[in-house]
Protein backbone atom coordinates (compact mmCIF):
# COMPACT_ATOMS: atom_id res chain seq x y z
CA UNK A 1 0.00 0.00 0.00
CA UNK A 2 2.37 2.59 -1.35
CA UNK A 3 0.17 5.63 0.77
CA UNK A 4 1.20 3.86 3.94
CA UNK A 5 4.38 3.31 3.29
CA UNK A 6 5.82 6.80 4.28
CA UNK A 7 9.01 7.18 2.60
CA UNK A 8 10.21 10.67 4.32
CA UNK A 9 13.62 9.46 5.72
CA UNK A 10 14.01 12.29 8.02
CA UNK A 11 11.29 10.73 10.19
CA UNK A 12 11.02 7.30 9.41
CA UNK A 13 7.93 6.40 10.85
CA UNK A 14 8.00 3.52 13.50
CA UNK A 15 6.55 -0.13 13.21
CA UNK A 16 3.69 1.26 15.23
CA UNK A 17 2.83 4.46 13.46
CA UNK A 18 2.49 2.15 10.38
CA UNK A 19 -0.03 -0.35 11.91
CA UNK A 20 -1.84 2.91 13.43
CA UNK A 21 -1.92 3.79 9.82
CA UNK A 22 -4.61 1.63 8.82
CA UNK A 23 -6.64 2.10 11.68
CA UNK A 24 -6.02 5.92 11.38
CA UNK A 25 -7.21 6.00 7.89
CA UNK A 26 -9.91 4.09 8.34
CA UNK A 27 -8.95 1.01 6.75
CA UNK A 28 -9.39 -1.24 9.68
CA UNK A 29 -12.02 -3.82 9.61
CA UNK A 30 -11.38 -5.27 12.74
CA UNK A 31 -10.64 -8.98 12.23
CA UNK A 32 -7.65 -9.98 14.68
CA UNK A 33 -5.45 -11.22 12.02
CA UNK A 34 -2.46 -8.68 13.19
CA UNK A 35 -3.07 -10.01 16.85
CA UNK A 36 -2.74 -13.56 15.52
CA UNK A 37 0.14 -13.33 13.02
CA UNK A 38 2.44 -10.78 15.39
CA UNK A 39 1.61 -12.68 18.44
CA UNK A 40 -0.72 -11.50 20.78
CA UNK A 41 2.02 -10.24 23.44
CA UNK A 42 3.02 -7.68 20.72
CA UNK A 43 -0.46 -6.74 19.47
CA UNK A 44 -4.12 -7.07 21.45
CA UNK A 45 -7.39 -6.28 19.54
CA UNK A 46 -8.60 -4.41 22.60
CA UNK A 47 -12.08 -2.36 22.52
CA UNK A 48 -10.81 1.44 22.42
CA UNK A 49 -11.84 4.82 22.60
CA UNK A 50 -13.92 4.53 19.60
CA UNK A 51 -16.00 1.49 20.46
CA UNK A 52 -14.15 -0.67 18.26
CA UNK A 53 -11.75 -3.31 18.56
CA UNK A 54 -8.54 -2.12 17.03
CA UNK A 55 -4.96 -3.98 16.71
CA UNK A 56 -3.28 -2.12 20.11
CA UNK A 57 1.08 -2.66 20.39
CA UNK A 58 1.30 -4.03 23.80
CA UNK A 59 5.09 -5.18 22.63
CA UNK A 60 7.91 -4.71 21.22
CA UNK A 61 6.77 -4.68 16.87
CA UNK A 62 8.95 -5.07 14.11
CA UNK A 63 8.63 -3.46 10.63
CA UNK A 64 9.02 -7.31 9.36
CA UNK A 65 5.71 -8.12 11.30
CA UNK A 66 4.08 -5.14 9.78
CA UNK A 67 5.60 -5.81 6.57
CA UNK A 68 3.79 -9.04 6.99
CA UNK A 69 0.21 -7.05 8.31
CA UNK A 70 0.34 -5.25 5.36
CA UNK A 71 0.69 -8.05 3.29
CA UNK A 72 -2.58 -9.89 4.72
CA UNK A 73 -4.70 -7.34 6.12
CA UNK A 74 -7.77 -6.53 4.61
CA UNK A 75 -7.10 -2.57 4.61
CA UNK A 76 -4.32 -2.95 2.70
CA UNK A 77 -5.05 -5.77 0.29
CA UNK A 78 -8.45 -7.40 -1.11
CA UNK A 79 -8.18 -10.27 -3.29
CA UNK A 80 -10.61 -12.70 -4.93
CA UNK A 81 -10.02 -16.35 -5.25
CA UNK A 82 -5.89 -17.19 -6.12
CA UNK A 83 -4.54 -18.24 -9.48
CA UNK A 84 -4.27 -22.27 -8.46
CA UNK A 85 -6.61 -23.80 -9.88
CA UNK A 86 -9.93 -23.01 -8.03
CA UNK A 87 -11.07 -21.56 -11.17
CA UNK A 88 -11.34 -24.09 -13.51
CA UNK A 89 -11.94 -25.48 -16.77
CA UNK A 90 -15.62 -24.81 -17.28
CA UNK A 91 -16.58 -22.54 -14.53
CA UNK A 92 -19.00 -19.13 -15.81
CA UNK A 93 -18.32 -16.06 -15.09
CA UNK A 94 -20.10 -12.54 -14.65
CA UNK A 95 -18.46 -8.88 -14.44
CA UNK A 96 -20.31 -8.22 -11.21
CA UNK A 97 -20.79 -12.02 -9.70
CA UNK A 98 -17.12 -13.00 -10.68
CA UNK A 99 -16.58 -16.59 -11.16
CA UNK A 100 -18.83 -18.97 -10.33
CA UNK A 101 -20.25 -22.76 -10.80
CA UNK A 102 -23.52 -22.41 -10.16
CA UNK A 103 -26.61 -19.44 -8.33
CA UNK A 104 -29.30 -21.69 -6.60
CA UNK A 105 -31.89 -21.01 -3.85
CA UNK A 106 -31.17 -23.25 -0.33
CA UNK A 107 -32.01 -23.73 2.88
CA UNK A 108 -30.58 -25.95 5.72
CA UNK A 109 -32.88 -29.21 5.29
CA UNK A 110 -33.11 -29.45 9.52
CA UNK A 111 -36.31 -27.00 9.77
CA UNK A 112 -34.91 -25.72 13.00
CA UNK A 113 -31.41 -24.91 12.12
CA UNK A 114 -33.64 -22.99 8.73
CA UNK A 115 -35.55 -21.23 11.23
CA UNK A 116 -32.30 -20.40 13.84
CA UNK A 117 -30.05 -19.13 10.79
CA UNK A 118 -29.69 -15.74 9.94
CA UNK A 119 -31.38 -16.27 6.52
CA UNK A 120 -31.78 -20.21 5.27
CA UNK A 121 -29.25 -21.59 7.76
CA UNK A 122 -27.21 -23.06 4.95
CA UNK A 123 -23.71 -22.21 6.37
CA UNK A 124 -24.72 -24.08 9.70
CA UNK A 125 -25.79 -26.69 7.62
CA UNK A 126 -22.73 -26.92 5.60
CA UNK A 127 -20.73 -26.80 8.82
CA UNK A 128 -22.79 -29.27 10.51
CA UNK A 129 -22.42 -31.27 7.60
CA UNK A 130 -18.72 -31.25 7.21
CA UNK A 131 -17.60 -32.30 10.93
CA UNK A 132 -20.41 -34.84 10.89
CA UNK A 133 -18.81 -36.53 7.90
CA UNK A 134 -15.43 -35.92 9.37
CA UNK A 135 -14.51 -33.84 6.50
CA UNK A 136 -13.39 -31.41 8.40
CA UNK A 137 -11.67 -31.58 12.19
CA UNK A 138 -13.66 -28.15 13.37
CA UNK A 139 -14.81 -24.99 12.13
CA UNK A 140 -13.54 -21.69 12.46
CA UNK A 141 -16.58 -18.86 12.50
CA UNK A 142 -18.03 -16.66 15.12
CA UNK A 143 -20.73 -16.73 17.71
CA UNK A 144 -22.06 -14.13 19.98
CA UNK A 145 -20.50 -12.03 22.79
CA UNK A 146 -16.65 -11.63 23.70
CA UNK A 147 -15.58 -8.27 24.69
CA UNK A 148 -19.07 -7.13 24.42
CA UNK A 149 -22.74 -8.67 24.31
CA UNK A 150 -23.07 -7.28 21.18
CA UNK A 151 -19.93 -8.24 19.61
CA UNK A 152 -18.96 -11.43 17.90
CA UNK A 153 -15.68 -13.42 19.02
CA UNK A 154 -13.99 -16.29 17.14
CA UNK A 155 -15.74 -19.90 17.62
CA UNK A 156 -14.20 -23.35 16.97
CA UNK A 157 -16.53 -25.43 16.64
CA UNK A 158 -16.06 -29.39 17.01
CA UNK A 159 -19.62 -31.03 16.91
CA UNK A 160 -22.80 -30.09 15.20
CA UNK A 161 -24.04 -28.58 18.23
CA UNK A 162 -20.83 -26.39 18.18
CA UNK A 163 -21.65 -25.12 15.07
CA UNK A 164 -25.16 -24.49 15.59
CA UNK A 165 -25.07 -22.46 18.20
CA UNK A 166 -22.52 -20.03 15.71
CA UNK A 167 -25.76 -19.68 13.71
CA UNK A 168 -27.04 -15.91 12.98
CA UNK A 169 -25.35 -12.62 12.19
CA UNK A 170 -23.35 -10.98 14.31
CA UNK A 171 -23.38 -7.38 13.20
CA UNK A 172 -21.08 -5.88 15.68
CA UNK A 173 -16.93 -5.81 15.94
CA UNK A 174 -15.94 -9.53 15.21
CA UNK A 175 -12.45 -10.55 15.45
CA UNK A 176 -12.96 -14.12 13.65
CA UNK A 177 -9.04 -14.06 12.79
CA UNK A 178 -7.50 -14.02 16.15
CA UNK A 179 -6.97 -17.33 16.78
CA UNK A 180 -6.59 -18.30 13.14
CA UNK A 181 -2.41 -19.37 13.26
CA UNK A 182 -3.49 -21.17 16.77
CA UNK A 183 -5.28 -23.00 14.33
CA UNK A 184 -3.18 -23.64 12.09
CA UNK A 185 -0.80 -24.89 14.93
CA UNK A 186 -3.05 -27.70 14.99
CA UNK A 187 -2.45 -29.35 12.20
CA UNK A 188 -5.89 -30.53 11.34
CA UNK A 189 -8.00 -29.94 8.61
CA UNK A 190 -10.75 -27.22 9.13
CA UNK A 191 -13.40 -24.71 7.47
CA UNK A 192 -13.63 -21.17 8.06
CA UNK A 193 -17.08 -19.32 7.66
CA UNK A 194 -16.00 -15.25 7.97
CA UNK A 195 -16.90 -12.17 6.17
CA UNK A 196 -15.55 -11.75 2.71
CA UNK A 197 -13.02 -9.08 4.13
CA UNK A 198 -11.68 -12.10 6.52
CA UNK A 199 -11.83 -14.71 3.31
CA UNK A 200 -9.44 -12.24 1.65
CA UNK A 201 -7.01 -11.77 4.92
CA UNK A 202 -6.85 -15.75 4.66
CA UNK A 203 -6.13 -15.82 1.14
CA UNK A 204 -3.47 -13.33 1.61
CA UNK A 205 -1.69 -15.35 4.36
CA UNK A 206 -2.50 -18.33 2.32
CA UNK A 207 0.70 -16.65 0.04
CA UNK A 208 2.81 -16.76 3.11
CA UNK A 209 1.65 -20.03 5.14
CA UNK A 210 1.36 -23.30 3.20
CA UNK A 211 -0.44 -24.84 6.07
CA UNK A 212 -3.78 -22.53 4.97
CA UNK A 213 -3.80 -24.29 1.65
CA UNK A 214 -3.22 -27.83 2.94
CA UNK A 215 -5.41 -27.32 6.35
CA UNK A 216 -8.38 -24.85 5.37
CA UNK A 217 -10.53 -27.11 3.26
CA UNK A 218 -13.18 -24.65 2.93
CA UNK A 219 -13.85 -20.44 2.43
CA UNK A 220 -16.96 -19.88 3.28
CA UNK A 221 -19.16 -16.64 3.93
CA UNK A 222 -22.35 -14.58 4.04
CA UNK A 223 -22.40 -12.29 1.53
CA UNK A 224 -22.05 -8.70 3.52
CA UNK A 225 -22.99 -5.21 3.09
CA UNK A 226 -21.42 -3.90 5.99
CA UNK A 227 -21.46 -4.46 9.96
CA UNK A 228 -22.75 -1.30 12.23
CA UNK A 229 -20.78 0.80 13.94
CA UNK A 230 -20.81 -0.27 17.85
CA UNK A 231 -22.18 3.75 18.49
CA UNK A 232 -25.19 2.62 16.35
CA UNK A 233 -25.94 -0.26 18.02
CA UNK A 234 -25.55 1.72 21.74
CA UNK A 235 -27.88 4.66 20.18
CA UNK A 236 -30.48 1.53 18.93
CA UNK A 237 -30.72 0.40 22.64
CA UNK A 238 -31.14 3.72 24.36
CA UNK A 239 -33.27 5.78 21.69
CA UNK A 240 -35.71 2.54 21.23
CA UNK A 241 -36.09 0.70 24.76
CA UNK A 242 -34.11 3.33 27.22
CA UNK A 243 -31.96 1.07 28.36
CA UNK A 244 -28.44 1.81 28.91
CA UNK A 245 -26.08 -0.76 27.05
CA UNK A 246 -23.96 -1.34 30.09
CA UNK A 247 -27.10 -3.32 31.10
CA UNK A 248 -27.19 -5.40 27.95
CA UNK A 249 -26.74 -9.49 28.93
CA UNK A 250 -27.39 -11.00 25.37
CA UNK A 251 -27.86 -9.67 22.09
CA UNK A 252 -28.82 -10.95 18.74
CA UNK A 253 -28.95 -9.78 15.62
CA UNK A 254 -31.52 -11.36 13.71
CA UNK A 255 -32.55 -15.34 13.39
CA UNK A 256 -35.14 -17.63 14.50
CA UNK A 257 -37.21 -16.45 11.51
CA UNK A 258 -35.87 -14.71 8.14
CA UNK A 259 -34.71 -11.92 9.17
CA UNK A 260 -36.43 -12.14 12.52
CA UNK A 261 -36.23 -10.24 15.16
CA UNK A 262 -33.35 -8.13 17.12
CA UNK A 263 -33.86 -9.09 20.20
CA UNK A 264 -31.37 -8.75 23.91
CA UNK A 265 -32.00 -9.48 27.35
CA UNK A 266 -30.82 -7.21 30.38
CA UNK A 267 -29.13 -8.63 33.67
CA UNK A 268 -32.39 -8.72 35.53
CA UNK A 269 -33.72 -10.63 32.80
CA UNK A 270 -35.92 -8.10 30.94
CA UNK A 271 -36.33 -9.29 27.55
CA UNK A 272 -36.78 -6.72 24.18
CA UNK A 273 -37.40 -7.17 20.70
CA UNK A 274 -37.69 -4.90 17.33
CA UNK A 275 -37.79 -5.46 14.16
CA UNK A 276 -34.90 -5.68 11.48
CA UNK A 277 -36.20 -2.73 10.09
CA UNK A 278 -35.83 -0.82 13.40
CA UNK A 279 -32.28 -1.75 13.81
CA UNK A 280 -31.32 -1.55 10.63
CA UNK A 281 -33.62 1.40 9.12
CA UNK A 282 -35.63 1.75 6.16
CA UNK A 283 -32.80 1.30 3.71
CA UNK A 284 -28.87 1.26 2.40
CA UNK A 285 -28.45 4.98 3.58
CA UNK A 286 -29.58 4.95 6.86
CA UNK A 287 -27.05 2.09 7.34
CA UNK A 288 -24.40 3.40 10.08
CA UNK A 289 -21.33 1.13 9.20
CA UNK A 290 -17.59 2.10 9.53
CA UNK A 291 -15.57 4.12 6.38
CA UNK A 292 -14.17 0.46 5.09
CA UNK A 293 -17.21 -1.14 4.82
CA UNK A 294 -18.73 1.91 2.90
CA UNK A 295 -15.80 1.83 -0.13
CA UNK A 296 -15.82 -2.22 0.56
CA UNK A 297 -14.69 -3.57 -3.09
CA UNK A 298 -15.59 -7.04 -2.03
CA UNK A 299 -18.76 -8.09 -0.18
CA UNK A 300 -19.58 -10.99 -1.96
CA UNK A 301 -16.77 -13.06 -1.38
CA UNK A 302 -14.59 -13.33 -3.49
CA UNK A 303 -12.56 -15.20 -2.78
CA UNK A 304 -14.74 -17.81 -1.00
CA UNK A 305 -15.82 -21.69 -1.84
CA UNK A 306 -19.37 -20.64 -1.22
CA UNK A 307 -21.10 -17.42 -0.21
CA UNK A 308 -24.75 -17.78 1.14
CA UNK A 309 -26.68 -14.40 0.42
CA UNK A 310 -30.32 -13.36 1.70
CA UNK A 311 -33.08 -13.64 -1.13
CA UNK A 312 -35.06 -10.62 -0.85
CA UNK A 313 -36.49 -8.92 -3.94
CA UNK A 314 -34.92 -5.71 -3.95
CA UNK A 315 -32.58 -6.42 -1.12
CA UNK A 316 -34.92 -5.35 1.91
CA UNK A 317 -37.19 -7.91 3.70
CA UNK A 318 -40.98 -7.11 3.18
CA UNK A 319 -42.92 -5.82 6.90
CA UNK A 320 -45.85 -7.25 5.87
CA UNK A 321 -44.54 -11.11 4.69
CA UNK A 322 -41.69 -11.08 6.89
CA UNK A 323 -42.69 -13.12 10.13
CA UNK A 324 -44.11 -16.09 7.81
CA UNK A 325 -40.68 -16.35 5.65
CA UNK A 326 -39.33 -19.84 6.33
CA UNK A 327 -35.70 -18.25 4.88
CA UNK A 328 -34.29 -18.83 1.44
CA UNK A 329 -30.26 -18.17 1.02
CA UNK A 330 -29.52 -17.20 -2.37
CA UNK A 331 -26.57 -19.30 -2.86
CA UNK A 332 -23.28 -18.47 -5.32
CA UNK A 333 -21.41 -21.42 -5.80
CA UNK A 334 -18.13 -19.64 -6.83
CA UNK A 335 -16.12 -23.14 -6.91
CA UNK A 336 -15.93 -26.63 -7.74
CA UNK A 337 -14.66 -27.87 -4.25
CA UNK A 338 -18.01 -25.42 -3.23
CA UNK A 339 -20.21 -27.29 -5.93
CA UNK A 340 -18.92 -30.66 -4.46
CA UNK A 341 -19.50 -30.11 -0.73
CA UNK A 342 -22.52 -28.45 -1.40
CA UNK A 343 -23.62 -31.80 -3.73
CA UNK A 344 -22.70 -34.15 -1.26
CA UNK A 345 -24.57 -32.24 1.85
CA UNK A 346 -27.92 -32.72 -0.11
CA UNK A 347 -27.33 -36.31 -0.37
CA UNK A 348 -26.27 -36.67 3.21
CA UNK A 349 -29.72 -34.82 4.03
CA UNK A 350 -28.55 -31.70 5.64
CA UNK A 351 -29.54 -28.94 2.59
CA UNK A 352 -32.53 -28.52 0.57
CA UNK A 353 -32.09 -26.60 -3.18
CA UNK A 354 -34.64 -24.92 -5.12
CA UNK A 355 -34.70 -22.91 -8.35
CA UNK A 356 -31.58 -22.30 -10.04
CA UNK A 357 -30.96 -18.60 -9.88
CA UNK A 358 -28.88 -16.45 -12.20
CA UNK A 359 -26.32 -13.25 -12.23
CA UNK A 360 -29.65 -10.85 -12.99
CA UNK A 361 -31.07 -12.49 -9.90
CA UNK A 362 -28.64 -11.72 -7.87
CA UNK A 363 -28.65 -8.41 -8.99
CA UNK A 364 -32.10 -7.91 -8.33
CA UNK A 365 -31.70 -9.25 -4.78
CA UNK A 366 -28.43 -7.79 -3.84
CA UNK A 367 -29.05 -4.31 -5.61
CA UNK A 368 -26.64 -2.80 -3.08
CA UNK A 369 -23.58 -4.91 -3.87
CA UNK A 370 -23.98 -4.22 -7.70
CA UNK A 371 -23.69 -0.18 -6.80
CA UNK A 372 -21.13 -1.26 -4.48
CA UNK A 373 -18.54 -2.92 -6.69
CA UNK A 374 -19.16 -0.40 -9.62
CA UNK A 375 -18.48 2.17 -7.41
CA UNK A 376 -15.10 1.30 -5.90
CA UNK A 377 -13.12 2.10 -8.66
CA UNK A 378 -14.47 5.77 -8.07
CA UNK A 379 -14.41 6.27 -4.36
CA UNK A 380 -11.02 4.44 -4.04
CA UNK A 381 -9.96 7.24 -6.56
CA UNK A 382 -11.45 9.92 -4.48
CA UNK A 383 -9.67 8.61 -1.69
CA UNK A 384 -6.02 8.08 -4.03
CA UNK A 385 -6.68 12.03 -4.42
CA UNK A 386 -6.90 12.96 -0.87
CA UNK A 387 -3.94 11.07 -0.12
CA UNK A 388 -5.19 7.99 1.29
CA UNK A 389 -4.65 4.05 1.25
CA UNK A 390 -5.85 2.50 -1.80
CA UNK A 391 -5.51 -1.06 -0.65
CA UNK A 392 -3.56 -3.73 -3.56
CA UNK A 393 -6.04 -5.83 -5.47
CA UNK A 394 -5.96 -9.11 -7.30
CA UNK A 395 -8.78 -10.29 -9.51
CA UNK A 396 -11.64 -7.95 -8.59
CA UNK A 397 -12.02 -6.15 -11.78
CA UNK A 398 -12.32 -2.55 -10.48
CA UNK A 399 -11.20 -0.88 -13.62
CA UNK A 400 -13.78 -2.69 -15.71
CA UNK A 401 -17.26 -2.56 -13.22
CA UNK A 402 -16.46 1.34 -13.22
CA UNK A 403 -16.98 0.64 -16.99
CA UNK A 404 -20.85 0.96 -16.51
CA UNK A 405 -20.91 4.48 -15.21
CA UNK A 406 -21.22 7.65 -16.53
CA UNK A 407 -18.73 10.11 -16.20
CA UNK A 408 -21.16 11.95 -13.98
CA UNK A 409 -21.74 9.57 -11.75
CA UNK A 410 -18.16 8.83 -11.71
CA UNK A 411 -17.36 11.65 -10.54
CA UNK A 412 -19.24 11.88 -8.27
CA UNK A 413 -18.56 9.09 -6.65
CA UNK A 414 -15.00 10.01 -6.22
CA UNK A 415 -15.83 13.11 -5.40
CA UNK A 416 -18.22 12.25 -2.43
CA UNK A 417 -15.14 9.96 -1.27
CA UNK A 418 -12.74 12.72 -1.23
CA UNK A 419 -14.90 15.02 0.56
CA UNK A 420 -15.88 12.65 3.41
CA UNK A 421 -12.09 12.00 3.60
CA UNK A 422 -11.19 15.99 3.27
CA UNK A 423 -13.80 16.36 5.83
CA UNK A 424 -12.35 13.87 8.80
CA UNK A 425 -15.53 11.25 7.96
CA UNK A 426 -12.83 8.52 7.01
CA UNK A 427 -10.61 9.33 10.20
CA UNK A 428 -9.83 7.33 13.11
CA UNK A 429 -8.12 8.20 16.42
CA UNK A 430 -4.94 7.03 16.86
CA UNK A 431 -5.72 3.42 19.11
CA UNK A 432 -5.86 3.69 22.65
CA UNK A 433 -7.25 1.19 25.40
CA UNK A 434 -10.64 2.17 26.49
CA UNK A 435 -10.33 2.43 30.35
C1 LIG B 1 -21.86 -8.20 8.93
C2 LIG B 1 -22.84 -8.88 8.02
C3 LIG B 1 -23.45 -8.16 6.97
C4 LIG B 1 -24.33 -8.79 6.11
N1 LIG B 1 -24.86 -8.09 5.04
C5 LIG B 1 -25.61 -8.76 4.11
C6 LIG B 1 -26.03 -8.15 2.89
O1 LIG B 1 -25.74 -6.97 2.66
N2 LIG B 1 -26.75 -8.87 1.98
C7 LIG B 1 -27.04 -10.18 2.23
O2 LIG B 1 -27.67 -10.83 1.40
N3 LIG B 1 -26.65 -10.79 3.36
C8 LIG B 1 -25.95 -10.11 4.28
N4 LIG B 1 -25.52 -10.74 5.41
C9 LIG B 1 -25.63 -12.20 5.37
C10 LIG B 1 -26.86 -12.72 5.94
O3 LIG B 1 -27.13 -12.00 7.13
C11 LIG B 1 -26.65 -14.19 6.29
O4 LIG B 1 -25.57 -14.26 7.19
C12 LIG B 1 -26.30 -15.06 5.13
O5 LIG B 1 -27.38 -15.04 4.24
C13 LIG B 1 -26.05 -16.48 5.59
O6 LIG B 1 -27.23 -16.96 6.14
P1 LIG B 1 -27.31 -18.39 6.79
O7 LIG B 1 -28.70 -18.56 7.29
O8 LIG B 1 -26.76 -19.39 5.84
O9 LIG B 1 -26.30 -18.21 8.00
P2 LIG B 1 -26.20 -19.04 9.33
O10 LIG B 1 -26.55 -20.46 9.07
O11 LIG B 1 -26.92 -18.32 10.40
O12 LIG B 1 -24.64 -18.99 9.59
C14 LIG B 1 -23.95 -17.77 9.69
C15 LIG B 1 -22.50 -18.11 9.89
O13 LIG B 1 -21.73 -16.92 9.75
C16 LIG B 1 -20.88 -16.76 10.89
N5 LIG B 1 -20.86 -15.34 11.20
C17 LIG B 1 -21.90 -14.58 11.57
N6 LIG B 1 -21.53 -13.31 11.75
C18 LIG B 1 -20.20 -13.27 11.51
C19 LIG B 1 -19.26 -12.23 11.55
N7 LIG B 1 -19.58 -10.98 11.88
N8 LIG B 1 -17.98 -12.51 11.22
C20 LIG B 1 -17.62 -13.75 10.90
N9 LIG B 1 -18.50 -14.80 10.85
C21 LIG B 1 -19.77 -14.55 11.15
C22 LIG B 1 -21.53 -17.57 11.99
O14 LIG B 1 -20.56 -18.04 12.89
C23 LIG B 1 -22.20 -18.69 11.24
O15 LIG B 1 -21.33 -19.78 11.09
C24 LIG B 1 -24.63 -10.15 6.30
C25 LIG B 1 -24.03 -10.87 7.33
C26 LIG B 1 -23.14 -10.25 8.19
C27 LIG B 1 -22.49 -11.05 9.30
S1 LIG C 1 -8.07 -5.13 9.46
FE1 LIG C 1 -7.42 -6.89 10.65
S2 LIG C 1 -5.23 -7.18 10.15
FE2 LIG C 1 -5.81 -5.13 9.46
S3 LIG C 1 -5.22 -3.79 11.14
FE3 LIG C 1 -7.38 -4.30 11.41
S4 LIG C 1 -7.43 -6.08 12.78
FE4 LIG C 1 -5.33 -5.86 11.98
S1 LIG D 1 -18.68 -4.67 3.87
FE1 LIG D 1 -16.69 -5.48 3.24
S2 LIG D 1 -15.25 -4.66 4.76
FE2 LIG D 1 -17.30 -4.42 5.63
S3 LIG D 1 -17.55 -6.26 6.91
FE3 LIG D 1 -18.47 -6.67 4.88
S4 LIG D 1 -16.85 -7.66 3.66
FE4 LIG D 1 -15.90 -6.71 5.46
Amino acid sequence: MSTNQQTDTRFPPSPEDRLYAIVEQGMCIGCGLCESLAGSDVVQMQVVESGFERPVAVGPLTHESVDAIYDTCPGTRVEGLPDNGAVQAGSSFDLVWGPYEQFVEAWAADPAIRHEGSTGGVLTALGQFLVDAGEVDFILHARAGGSDPTFGQPHVSTTSADVREGAGSRYGPTAVLQTVHAQLDKGRPFAFIGKPCDISALRALARRDARVNALVKYFLTPVCGGFAAPSATEAFIENHHGVQKADIERFRYRGFGCPGPTTFETRDGVQHSASYTDYWGEDEKSWNVPWRCKICPDGIGEGADVAAADNWPGGSPDPETEADDPGTNAVIVRTKAGAGLIQRAIDAGYLSTGATLNADHMSKVQPHQVKKKQAARARWDGMAREGRTVPRTHGLRLDALREPLSDEVYAMQRDGAAARVAAGKATEARPKPKR
